[in-house]
């Protein structure tokens, strides 16, 4: 893949607001350096001053290396910030004029870049490290030219645009303060939509489990089932598909009520939830009613049967608080889904063998041969 390709895939890969955000103050750093090296060029200000915004440039570069091609997002943000606020800023600032320059306002945008672009600790410590770096040029650009002497003939030959200003402390002060002012509102405002984000997020993760499962067992829903069945390798030998019912339930019903029904089809549904290996792509659903489907890997026949005989010894051996005496059992019916064409006819297959099942004296499991 060509450099420029792999660039492409990286963007279109990266979609979080930061990654975007990230993007976007990449795209303009790069035109601010190519604008400034223009207008340094035209003003005829040095060539440290052409030389200061290059060196920002190929940091810039250096930062989208890092993160398209080397895909270390978290590192090329925190590059960029500190490379804007801690070099780029104050090298331009120096040399391209200090307080009298366009350079001020990139100060404020690059405490602002810091917030969107960082999380937690690190967006502190980065903009109060920006902050700090940014009263640092401000104060020595100020001592500086109070005391020209220091400098000698360096400040003519390097920094020749460094002035007071007409206003010095003014425009100072009031970047501080606007510098704050920036730093505490656009936190607070990506702080609040981080907030509101993760509880979407959170919200909708719920929602979506909640759209797949049943409500009374827990197990996931038809509408799950089936797109687990769509999905399901076709052909795959290992997959077997068992159709379960439990027997005489309408008589548990009738006899202990509908409440303790609901609590017989939960205590099926748990032992099947612990049976089930979902990380192996099993699954266990409420198919209706009483009657679910399970979907078992196994290396063959035998191991399958072995696996929902388990299920169904556990049911038979449940202990009942209302009546001791109460033996629950289910029927099955269960192929291998490599022997069906669709899985509605593995379905179909498997209803057929649960009929045999039921007919066979229930609580028991028939096979496909
Ligand atoms: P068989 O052994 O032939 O399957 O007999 P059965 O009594 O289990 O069969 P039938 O299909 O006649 O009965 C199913 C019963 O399941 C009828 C219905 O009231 C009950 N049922 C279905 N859904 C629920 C439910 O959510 N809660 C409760 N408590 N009962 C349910
Ligand atoms: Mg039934
Ligand atoms: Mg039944």
């Amino acid at each position: 893949m060509g450099l420029f390709n792999k660039l492409q895939t990286s963007i279109k890969e990266n979609r979080s607001l930061e990654d975007r955000f990230f993007f976007v103050v990449v795209l303009v750093g790069l035109a601010i350096v190519t604008v400034s090296e223009i207008v340094t060029y035209m003003e005829d200000i040095t060539y440290i001053a052409n030389l200061g915004t290059a060196i920002g440039g190929v940091m810039l570069l250096l930062v989208m290396y890092e993160a398209y091609i080397r895909k270390k997002m978290e590192t090329a943000r925190i590059m960029l910030c500190y490379t804007f606020n801690c070099f780029v800023i104050p090298i331009t600032f120096f040399t391209c004029g200090g307080i009298d320059s366009g350079m001020p306002l990139y100060m404020l945008a690059g405490i602002f870049t810091v917030i969107p672009i960082l999380k937690g600790v690190h967006r502190l410590v980065c903009m109060l490290v920006s902050f700090a770096v940014d009263l640092i040029c401000l104060a020595a650009a100020y001592y500086l030219t109070v005391n020209e002497s220091i400098l000698g003939d360096l400040k003519e030959k390097f920094l020749p645009g460094l002035s007071l200003g007409s206003r010095y402390v003014d425009v100072a002060c009031s970047i501080i303060l606007i510098g704050l002012y920036v730093m505490i509102t656009t936190a607070l405002v990506m702080d609040a939509y981080q907030k509101e984000r993760t509880s979407r997020e959170e919200l909708l993760a719920k929602l979506d489990d909640l759209s797949k499962r049943d409500e009374l067992t827990g197990l996931y829903n038809r509408r799950e089932l089936f797109r687990f069945l769509e999905e399901m390798p076709a052909g795959d030998g290992h997959y077997f598909l068992c159709m379960t019912d439990i027997d005489h339930f309408k008589n548990v019903n009738d006899t202990y009520g509908h409440v303790f029904g609901d609590l017989v089809l939960r205590t099926l549904a748990g032992i099947m939830a612990e049976e089930i290996r979902t990380n192996e792509g099993e699954l266990a659903a409420r198919y209706g009613g009483e009657e679910f489907l399970i979907v078992v890997r196994a290396a063959d026949k035998t191991e399958a049967m072995e696996r929902i005989d388990r299920i169904r010894k556990r049911f038979v051996g449940k202990k009942w608080e209302e009546d001791d005496s109460l033996v629950t059992s289910f029927s099955g019916g269960m192929v291998c889904c490599a022997e069906c064409k669709t899985y509605a006819e593995a379905i179909s297959q498997a209803d057929k063998l649960l009929y045999s099942a039921k007919e066979n004296g229930r609580n028991r499991i028939c096979l496909s041969m």
